[in-house]
């Protein structure tokens, strides 16, 4: 049995998306800034895409800037901010992806800006009141404040309204990483009073190499790819529009039965973490997966046995696709930062399961009947 439970890494495409795509890469060849017709038609292909997809987010079309992913989105806010919008603070969090940590540390390098981080609790969520702190510490000072919706290691959810209402009250700009929310949950612009937030198709059954950045109508900033007039002198080269179509058709898709695979996956979470729990009652669970936590996402702290480096590869050789929260699992030479920062030991193999729409029950009892054996339960 093939299972694949790594849907935080990246999502199978929706059969639906693909369809959508095809026409568009065998007919729709015009480059959309050609004057011509075929260039015209792309365009307007382009246009309406960017249409919908401000609609499901209630943004305006102006507001959104097609990129490829979330590492570019959140590259285009933290790159951008210091010299657009005057910034000369940064506050974000150890836990954040790479994509906005390392950015902000190079930002803080080079751009000689103030760089502060926010402290997090032994469950992972951030301390609001710390966040506070900072900014009533640097009134004088003009701050971004870049904090992830929700954790893609540990699944940790940022109270977004909340922390918009802070930045406001101490007039920061306010990005937020949704790349592992978008498409899962809904979101309205501007009910939650925010600034940037940044998409990636391939989190919720898109196409990879394709997402976008949000930024308020209010707030221009200046590209940092140039070269063309492409995304309206935002972010120049020639639009992926292929992507961009499989973009929108995933959100399509995502919006429709948003409720209904929330209600399924939700489910497949809470069944695998008590059945793990049967199995090994001394596991224990990373974050807080039954609190405010993204109902895609159950990182599992497991006891530790003669085959801690190799609980990963032992379950990949039945078929079974995850991800390892520490340095011998995933393969890399450093551990998870995420889990670095909230103090776990990484010593135990730590494995982040994460889920999706076409995940079954029978998949999980498979899962959990291998760790059974591997564990001689
Ligand atoms: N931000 C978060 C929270 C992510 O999980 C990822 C993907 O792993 C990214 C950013 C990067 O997105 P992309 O792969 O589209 O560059």
């Amino acid at each position: 049995m093939k299972v694949y439970l790594d849907n935080a890494a990246t999502t199978p495409m929706d059969e639906e998306v693909i369809a959508a795509m095809i026409p568009v890469m065998k007919e729709n060849y015009g480059n959309p800034s050609s004057v011509h017709a075929l260039g015209r038609q792309s365009r307007a292909i382009i246009e309406k895409a960017r249409k919908q997809v401000a609609g499901y987010i209630n943004a305006a079309p102006s507001e959104i800037f097609f990129t490829s992913g979330g590492t570019e989105a959140d590259n285009m806010v933290l790159r951008s901010c210091t010299e657009d919008l005057g910034v000369n603070h940064i506050i974000t969090s150890t836990i954040e992806h790479h994509a906005v940590i390392d950015t902000a540390q190079c930002v803080e390098k080079h751009n000689n800006i103030k760089l502060s981080l926010v402290n997090i609790d032994d469950k992972g969520y951030i301390d609001l009141s710390h966040l506070e702190q900072l900014l009533e510490e640097n009134k004088d000072k003009k701050t971004l404040v870049s904090l992830m919706h929700a954790n893609n290691e540990i699944g940790n959810l940022l109270p977004l309204k909340k922390v918009a209402e802070i930045c406001k009250k101490y007039q920061a700009y306010f990005h937020s990483d949704t790349v592992q929310t978008v498409g899962h949950y809904p979101f309205d612009v501007r009910e939650l009073k925010i600034d940037f937030m940044t998409c990636s198709a391939h989190k919720f059954h898109g196409p990879k190499g394709t997402g976008f950045l949000f930024v308020n109508s209010d707030l221009q900033l200046k590209p940092i790819i140039t070269g063309g007039a492409q995304e309206r002198n935002m972010r120049a080269g020639t639009e992926n529009i292929y992507g961009i179509v499989g973009l929108t058709k995933a959100m399509e898709i995502a919006h429709k039965d948003m409720e209904s695979h929330e209600k399924h996956i939700k489910g497949l979470k809470r069944y695998m973490a008590e059945e793990l729990k049967k199995v090994l009652p001394t596991i224990e669970f990373n974050g807080d997966p039954l609190g405010d936590s993204l109902y895609t996402v159950l990182n599992v702290h497991f006891p530790h046995s003669d085959m801690d480096e190799m609980l990963i590869y032992n379950l990949d050789i039945e078929g079974i696709c995850v991800s390892g929260g520490s340095a011998c699992s995933s393969g890399s030479s450093v551990g998870s930062h995420v889990l670095s920062g909230l103090g776990i030991n990484q010593e135990q193999p730590s494995l982040r399961f994460s889920f999706s729409k076409y995940n079954t029950k029978e998949e999980i009892d498979y899962t959990i009947n291998v760790i059974k054996e591997l564990f001689g339960k």
